[in-house]
């Protein structure tokens, strides 16, 4: 299968490298408005059309990938299905429901299949909190805290601005929430409440912290931070019967599980304000510390889907109606944000 890609630019170059080593697919050829992105296609022997007009009108070209700055990914993926093509669309999809609306319409008239790049779905991190909570390991899950934490604030590219989509619910949020609402998917959503952070970037949030509670009562709490100079666990998962802590994206954790609850399970701590017992550590014999499941994963399922669904109606793996939700699920943290209120919804 021969895909165009518009928008040369880092993401492009990592779907390239990665094309390189899937069977079947190849890349055609290449647009960008910006010449220097052009000729470094160019120097990796990339074949450069003259227009996206050029690109989308080349017959043998059946699926265009989309790796544009946010903006501009509703507009060039109409535009490519009109054209007939088949698009995958860097995520965040677009800038709003309705657009993704918009763009979902256009798939359905032309026939033609849209999907979206979230490939943190391949994620050894998430895929080992998704075979906890899978396999009950834990028992009865009842928080979830997700983050992601950075200390160098936004990038200083589009990112950094309003009119490109720029903004950390977008850029990251978008990868957490997609992966909570997958590990939680047919539990409605009840309640959305969230912080926006600005600290190194007055135009968009560098930053963001969102609580969600779901209908089976789970609480999640969702974090990308841009200024954190010493990082929580990437995932801390909480059950009546275990503790899952995985420190960072490889994954780095363990699970953590206790027997006995008696005050001589505990080693009492003399603060100055008194004795406490509740909240003393644990006897090293009544604590029992567990490998993290092994889990793997090869991120290039993603395009052997694609390829799948295109030539044999397979079942999409990224399905708009989940990319749908992820979106309207952005818009309501920004809302709880800007009126500082907790949204009740059914999500
Ligand atoms: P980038 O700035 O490195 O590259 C964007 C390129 O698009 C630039 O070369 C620019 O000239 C070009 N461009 C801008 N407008 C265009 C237009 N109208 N037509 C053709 N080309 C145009 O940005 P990036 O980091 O590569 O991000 C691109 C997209 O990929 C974004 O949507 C981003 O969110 C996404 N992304 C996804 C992941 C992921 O893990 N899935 C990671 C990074 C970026």
């Amino acid at each position: 299968m021969k895909m165009g890609i518009i928008g040369y630019g880092g993401m492009a170059g990592w779907h390239r490298a990665k094309i390189d080593t899937i069977d079947g697919l190849e890349i055609a050829g290449v647009w960008d408005i910006d010449e220097a992105a052009r000729e470094k296609a160019i120097e990796k022997g990339l074949t450069v059309y003259q227009s996206q007009e050029e690109l989308l009108s080349q017959q043998d070209i059946e699926l265009i990938l989309v790796a544009t700055p946010n903006d501009v990914h509703c507009s060039i993926a109409v535009a490519a299905m009109r054209a007939g093509k088949h698009v995958v669309c860097e995520k965040p999809v677009a800038m709003s429901s309705q657009e993704l609306a918009e763009m979902w319409n256009v798939s359905k008239e032309t026939g033609r299949f849209f999907t979206v790049h979230q490939n943190r779905r391949w994620d050894e991190d998430f895929l080992t909190v998704k075979k906890i909570l899978d396999e009950h390991t834990l028992g009865d899950v009842y928080r979830i805290e997700s983050r992601v934490h950075g200390s160098r604030g936004i990038p200083g590219d589009w990112r950094g601005q309003k009119e490109y989509g720029g903004g950390m619910v977008l850029d990251w949020g978008v990868h957490l929430l997609d992966q909570i609402m997958l590990l939680k998917e047919g539990t409605p959503l009840t309640h959305v409440y969230s912080w926006l952070t600005n600290v190194t970037n007055q135009d968009v949030d560098d930053g963001f912290t969102t609580m969600l509670t779901f209908a089976d009562g789970l609480q999640v709490l969702v974090e990308v931070g841009t200024s954190n100079f010493a990082n929580l666990p990437r995932w801390y998962v909480l059950g009546d019967n275990g503790t899952a802590i995985l420190n960072d994206f490889k994954p780095r954790g363990e699970i953590v599980r206790a027997q006995g609850m008696n005050e001589t399970d505990i080693v009492p701590v003399q603060t100055a304000a008194g004795l406490t017992k509740t909240m003393a550590p644990r006897r090293d014999d009544t604590i029992f510390h567990e490998e993290l499941p092994k889990v793997e994963s090869d991120v290039r399922d993603f395009y052997n889907n694609v390829m799948d669904v295109i030539e044999n109606g397979a079942e999409p793996i990224v399905k708009l109606p989940q990319v749908m939700k992820v979106m309207k699920l952005m818009e309501m943290i920004f809302e709880s944000a800007r009126t500082g209120e907790a949204i009740a919804c059914d999500l």
